[in-house]
């Protein structure tokens, strides 16, 4: 079920244009979650985050991806985690961190986003742009279960989880 509440002011423009959206959404072995969206029609400013409905204790989630099979767990992924990728990236929670619910390929695709967007910034730089499409032919290698990888995700809030017998839980 999903409300919506028009005419909210949006942090980036202060209009009173932006939309929130609150969904519910049950995820097996984590339990029920909201997923809440600001979407601003006036900038197109937009902004998700994932509350969960029962309190969680701060958590670490430690997953070895292995082959293809192991893209399909399901990820979920608070604006407070901290997503730690040994070798390839850390994105520390911000502003500009959403929250969201994905599976392993979704997140890996998310990161391959973020570094590709790198890429253009950094063209003057020919070691960093070398660097960046090596971390992006080892993503891709990982997307066709080519590549192990190790995923951490960290949380304060203890609103992420790594959804798997085989993800290894343990205290913040
Ligand atoms: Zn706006």
């Amino acid at each position: 079920m999903a409300t919506e509440l028009k005419g909210q002011l949006c942090p980036a423009c202060g209009e009173n244009k932006s939309i929130l959206r609150e969904d519910e959404v049950d995820i097996p072995h984590f339990g029920k979650v909201y997923v809440l969206t600001l979407e601003c029609e006036a900038c197109g400013y937009k902004k998700s985050d994932l509350e969960p409905a029962e309190e969680k204790e701060p958590c670490r989630f430690t997953f070895e991806l292995e082959s293809d099979v192991d893209l399909n767990v399901k990820v979920v992924k608070s604006g407070e985690a901290t997503l730690k990728i040994p070798h390839i990236i850390t994105i520390e929670p911000g502003v500009a961190s959403d929250g969201y619910i994905t599976n392993i390929e979704g997140l890996l695709e998310k990161v391959k986003k973020m570094i590709e967007s790198s890429v253009d910034a950094e063209e003057d730089d020919d070691d960093a742009v070398k660097k960046s499409k090596n971390l992006i032919k080892k993503l891709n290698r990982a997307l066709a279960g080519q590549e192990k990888l190790k995923i951490i995700i960290e949380d304060p809030t203890g609103h992420s989880a790594i959804i798997s017998d085989k993800a290894v839980k343990s205290k913040l």
